[in-house]
């Protein structure tokens, strides 16, 4: 018989933290399954990188249980070669030559040393970095050293992959580049937790999110799904030919906030439950406007909405 039941391969159960008299992690429960792209997502301090080093053992958690079940063995901690982890505060050799560095990294963690290198040369190879192989660490601008330090954390081809703050430090092209990085390792195979607060980039790749708030749930489920339930509302963003008359636009019915971006252009917010029907037939009414644009909520407002609601 096929076993369809979806595996976790993490489970959290109500792990907290505190540090003096902050409550870095309180009470937050999940589990990641096989295969998944599991976000972590929240403003600074929000208490990520203190979970993913829960997770790691690198702390200890004031309560609360923890359970990895990867390569058919469950325990509380997993086996050093099973897991990449790319720390928050990056961590590699400087004076070493990158290649030595990435072949020792990916030999303590089992990997034959011929196949690492014959891996950390295709992988300096799509990071375009495949020229400066020979040379330390600490020569290379800090977005060159975050890559590596990324490629140090897939080497040695983990099942299971931690990437705290993948995104910083990056510029945009490079952040778009790291996107499809993560997407290929995971159709390989890996299952990945990562932390971020790009909010935007994760909704590019995340199956689900956990959105957490001063060390709390705010949301755990599929990125679907929190669509489905939270992102109905309209968000209408209109254009006008002279200044914008607030006072009529406060006054729309089902409004739920007028945001003025400038002297010509105004962002509505509508209630959950009024229907597009009603919002057209209201603003037929308002004078001067000049173009008219409807959006969805994305995973930031949603986040805002999540967290003026708590
Ligand atoms: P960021 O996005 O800024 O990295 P984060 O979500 O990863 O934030 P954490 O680093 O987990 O947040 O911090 C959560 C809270 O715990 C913060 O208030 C932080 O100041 C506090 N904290 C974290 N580590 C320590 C520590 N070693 N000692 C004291 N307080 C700490």
């Amino acid at each position: 018989m096929i076993d369809n039941i979806p595996k976790n391969v993490l489970e959290v159960n109500s792990i907290s933290k505190d540090f003096l008299n902050v409550k870095a992690v309180n009470n937050i429960s999940f589990n990641v399954e096989q295969g998944d792209i599991f976000a972590f997502l929240g403003p600074n301090g929000a208490g990520k990188t203190t979970t993913l080093r829960i997770l790691l053992d690198i702390i200890k958690a004031d309560s609360g249980k923890i359970q990895w079940n990867l390569n058919g063995k469950s325990n509380q901690l997993p086996e050093a070669s099973h897991i990449g982890y790319l720390p928050e505060e990056r961590g590699l050799y400087l004076d070493i030559p990158i290649l030595k560095s990435l072949i020792y990294l990916a030999s303590i963690r089992g990997m034959d040393k011929k196949d690492a290198k014959k891996s950390a040369l295709e992988w300096l190879e799509k990071i375009d970095l495949a020229d400066r192989a020979n040379e330390k660490l600490q020569v290379l601008s800090k977005g060159n050293q975050q890559k590596i330090q990324f490629v140090a954390s897939i080497l040695h081809q983990p099942t299971f992959l931690i990437l705290d703050e993948p995104f910083s430090g990056l510029d945009p092209l490079n952040q778009e580049i790291f996107i499809d990085f993560i997407k290929e390792i995971n159709n390989q195979g890996t299952t990945i937790l990562l932390s971020a607060h790009q909010m935007p980039l994760v909704e590019k790749i995340a199956k689900k999110v956990f959105l957490i708030n001063n060390g709390m749930e705010l949301y755990n489920g599929s990125l679907s799904s929190i669509y489905q339930t939270f992102g109905k509302k309209h968000i209408i963003e209109l254009q006008f030919e002279s200044d914008v008359n607030e006072f009529t636009l406060r006054n729309l019915s089902g409004i739920e906030s007028v945001n003025i971006i400038d002297d010509f252009r105004v962002k509505l917010t509508f209630e959950q439950l009024t229907d597009m029907k009603s919002v057209l037939n209201q603003l037929v009414k308002v004078e001067g406007i000049s173009d008219i644009t409807s959006y969805k909520p994305d995973l930031h407002e949603i986040f805002l909405q999540l967290i003026k609601n708590a």
